[in-house]
C-alpha cells in the first residue's frame, strides 16, 4: 500500500518496525518503534500518527486561528522556537502564519492531563502562567525557571503550588486529540494519507498566506541585498 504525504515528494509505504530496530521520525524527531511511513531511498520516516496528523487543528493554545501543519519552517533560518516548550524545531510544526505561532507536532498533542509519579494529584496542561507579581516560577522537577511564555503542567490545588515544564511532565502524545472542527470533536478517524479529502477553501487560504509570507520574505531579502550594492 502506498501513501502520498505533502511533506515528501515520493510515495511512502507503511512498514511494521521489527523489535530491536529503530528509526527517527522526520516529523517530530522522536524514535519510532512500531508502525512507520517510510521512503527507503531517502531514509525518510514518519510515525504513523505523525503522517496522519491533521493539516489544520483548532488548538486551545491559540483559539483565534486554526494552526496549519507545515512540513518545514518558512523562516529564513529554517528553524523555529516552539511556543509550547521553547525548544527549537526544524521539522514539522503547527503554525499560525499571521501570529507567528509555531508548535512542535508532538507538543501540539500533549495530553491535557498527566499522572506524574512525583506528585500525588494529577496535573493539567496550561498555556499561560498566572501573574504572580513578577515572581519567577520554578519547575518542581528540574528546579529551572518556567518561562512565562511557555506551557506547563500544574496541580489544581493552589496549596500545592506544583508547576512543572511540559517536557518534565511527560513524553506522551495523544495523536488526533484536536480536530479541525474544534475541541468538542475529540475523536478523529485515522484515514490513510492518500485518502485525505480534497483541499477546502481553508486549505487554499492557508496556502495563499504561506506563499504571501514567502514572497514578503523574498522581497525583504532583495531589499537588504540591494542596500549593499
Ligand atoms: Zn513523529
Ligand atoms: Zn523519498
Ligand atoms: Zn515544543
Ligand atoms: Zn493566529
Ligand atoms: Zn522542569
Ligand atoms: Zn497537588
Amino acid at each position: 500500500m502506498e501513501y502520498k504525504h505533502f511533506g515528501h515528494q515520493h510515495t511512502l509505504t507503511l512498514y511494521k518496525v521489527p523489535t530491536g530496530q529503530q528509526y527517527q521520525c522526520h516529523g517530530c524527531h522522536l524514535p519510532c518503534h512500531d508502525s512507520i511511513f517510510a521512503c527507503w531511498s531517502c531514509s525518510f520516516f514518519l510515525h504513523e500518527h505523525c503522517g496522519n496528523a491533521n493539516r489544520y487543528v483548532k488548538h486551545p493554545s491559540h483559539p483565534e486561528h486554526p494552526l496549519v501543519l507545515l512540513p518545514s519552517p518558512t523562516y529564513c533560518s529554517s528553524s523555529y522556537l516552539c511556543n509550547g516548550c521553547g525548544a527549537p524545531g526544524s521539522s514539522f510544526s503547527y503554525c499560525c502564519p499571521m501570529c507567528e505561532v509555531d508548535v512542535h507536532l508532538h507538543c501540539a498533542y500533549l495530553p491535557p492531563k498527566v499522572t506524574h509519579q512525583a506528585h500525588q494529584h494529577d496535573v493539567f496542561l496550561s498555556f499561560k502562567l498566572p501573574d504572580l507579581g513578577g515572581a519567577a516560577v520554578h519547575c518542581k522537577i528540574c528546579a529551572k525557571e518556567i518561562n512565562p511564555k511557555h506551557w506547563y503542567y500544574f496541580c489544581e490545588k493552589p496549596e500545592c503550588g506544583f508547576r512543572i515544564h511540559t517536557f518534565c511532565a511527560t513524553n506522551e502524545v495523544k495523536p488526533g486529540l484536536y480536530g479541525d472542527d474544534g475541541p468538542e470533536d475529540q475523536v478523529q478517524v485515522q484515514t490513510p494519507v492518500c485518502a485525505q479529502p480534497q483541499p477546502t477553501a481553508e486549505d487554499v487560504l492557508a496556502e495563499m498566506l504561506r506563499i504571501q509570507i514567502q514572497l514578503q520574505m523574498a522581497q525583504h531579502i532583495n531589499q537588504v541585498n540591494s542596500n549593499y550594492i
